[in-house]
């Protein structure tokens, strides 16, 4: 073995030891340096997974996603690499690879399940070929200025016709998946709901990808989930959505959500609709790998979502739950998850605009906001750089909110004097710093 790459392994792993004790995150870092020292290892290192390598792509749901899968395969006793930060660039990606080979510089892992974001799978397709890919869903992020997702689409069918032996797990319910699936040669298996869910599709929201992508008409529902996921055909051309390989029935959404695919009952103790489709995925996914399933529901009991999916703090007396929330489709769908829960509640949403925000916020105004107008909304506070614009919005819906720049504040304020059950919505460079926060909070004064 070249003794460049155990020397990257070694600085790598360094790197990140040292990243960590300073309380950052360092795993991207520690790829770049990996990569720069031995520029063939993420593709030696993948090479040497003894099994299957699933991706994660797709807008909305990567890493929870990403994260049940690799979950239900180690509970099924399969050793797995796993990018579970969703540091999920080509840097990220390297470090998930280099950080778990051993000081000898190898991998002893059977499978690696990697999210990777979508522009980036032009640089992570020529270090490895996935054997399977799961596509969640398009959505547009914040604002689709530049034909953001015909972009994404394009750079998508590319890999996807790189790698003719790997086969794709889609989403039928997103005729954008759902389309770029049929369009390329790759063997695809599809999952989705086939039935309308009660509370899943009353939401005034922007629909996205209305149009058929084949021949431009408009697509006829049937019903919709949210955003445009649902029964689509386009009555001009013939494109449908496909019959559905795994099929989520008898959803029931509450304080837990359950639902049966094939022979399996499913339970899980979140909240929102979407993560019907977090977990259908995985199921589907694994599944189709061959993999038996034993201990699936065994798996979604004990998992913890991590990095502010749904993430669980306590403050004091206050019970709080952090949430990414970065475009419209993944608001609206958060807003259904807070008011789920009937109890009195507050919010803080902090809302940044740094580059990887999308510098541009007026998303927000394709948000359905009026939801939180309800009697069991005890406060909203705004924070965050474009805090200003967040409470313009509210207050265009009639509701008032307290205006708190600093995070940190924005939160203690509400444990303080709030009535003990906190929710946290923040987009997406707001995150990392927001979590940093509530650990330190709920380490200090708790
Ligand atoms: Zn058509």
């Amino acid at each position: 073995m070249d003794i460049r790459r155990i020397l990257a392994v070694w600085t790598a792993k360094a790197a990140c030891s040292i990243c960590r004790h300073m309380g950052r995150q360092g795993v991207t870092w520690a790829g770049k340096l990996a990569l720069a020292i031995y520029p063939p290892i993420l593709r030696e290192l993948a090479a040497e997974v003894r099994q299957k390598i699933f991706i994660v792509c797709g807008t909305n749901g990567k890493t929870t996603t990403n994260n049940l899968l690799c979950s239900a395969l180690e509970t099924e006793g399969v050793k797995v690499i796993c990018n579970r930060t969703g540091s999920n660039m080509l840097n990220g990606v390297a470090a998930a690879f280099v950080l778990a080979a051993g000081m000898n510089g190898k991998i002893d892992a059977d499978c690696a399940c990697i999210e990777v974001d979508e522009a980036s799978t032009r640089h992570i397709f020529p270090q490895f070929k996935p054997d399977h890919m799961v596509l969640t869903n398009l959505f547009r992020d914040q604002l689709d200025r530049y034909g953001e997702i015909d972009i994404t689409m394009d750079i998508l069918k590319g890999v996807m016709d790189s790698a003719p032996q790997m086969d794709v797990i889609v989403n039928g319910d997103d005729a954008l998946s759902a389309y770029l699936a049929t369009e390329c040669k790759n063997p695809s298996v599809t999952y989705g709901i086939s039935e309308p869910v009660a509370d899943a599709s009353d939401i005034q929201e922007i629909r996205e990808g209305r149009f058929c992508k084949k021949c431009g008409a408009r697509l006829s529902y049937r019903f919709y989930h949210y955003s445009q996921l649902g029964d689509y055909a386009c009555p001009q051309c013939g494109f449908a959505r496909p019959s559905i390989d795994y099929d989520a029935r008898d959803v029931q959404m509450g304080e837990q959500l359950s639902f049966r695919v094939g022979t399996e009952h499913i339970v899980a103790n979140y909240r929102g609709f979407y993560n019907v489709y977090n977990i259908l995925a995985a199921y589907a996914a694994a599944d189709h790998a061959g993999f038996t399933l034993s201990h699936f529901n065994q798996m979604l009991k004990e998992f913890h979502p991590e990095n502010g999916r749904m993430e669980s703090f306590r403050i004091r007396d206050t019970a709080i739950v952090l949430n990414l929330a970065k475009n419209p489709a993944g608001f609206n769908q958060n807003i259904s998850a807070v008011i789920t829960d009937t109890r009195p509640k507050d919010l803080v949403i902090v809302i940044n605009d740094n580059e990887q925000d999308g510098t541009d916020i007026s998303w927000l105004w394709d948000v359905d906001f009026d939801r939180f107008s309800g009697d069991e909304i005890h406060s909203i506070t705004v924070s965050g750089i474009r805090c200003q614009d967040m409470r313009l919005r509210l207050k265009y819906a009639d509701i008032p909110s307290i205006l708190e720049a600093d995070v940190e504040s924005a939160i203690w304020g509400r444990v303080v004097d709030g009535c003990g059950n906190l929710y946290v919505l923040v987009n997406y460079t707001a995150l990392f710093s927001t979590r940093n926060i509530l650990k330190k909070l709920e380490g200090e004064r708790s």
